[in-house]
């Protein structure tokens, strides 16, 4: 079965749905699972869409700095784990 790391590691790739089926199936069954997982998708995506409202009005922030951003928030994210 996945586990809570694997997920983050996917969860960008999950969230662009460019993953093949058997992966979303396997993340799909463990935020099932998982309480802490489903909180962590629901933060993940609130920044994904709170940094492109930003990145819109601003117009500054390229993608490769909302990359960026996002990895940083994964990270101390996997830490805090
Ligand atoms: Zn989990």
């Amino acid at each position: 079965m996945l586990n809570c790391k694997s997920l983050v590691d996917q969860a960008s790739d999950f969230t662009d749905k460019s993953l093949p089926w058997h992966r979303v199936l396997s993340i799909k069954f463990h935020l099932l699972m998982c309480v802490h997982c489903r909180r962590f998708m629901r933060h993940f995506r609130t920044t994904i869409n709170l940094s492109a409202h930003i990145a819109k009005e601003n117009e500054q922030l390229s993608d490769t700095e909302v990359s960026e951003v996002m990895d940083s928030i994964k990270q101390l994210d996997s830490e805090q784990k």
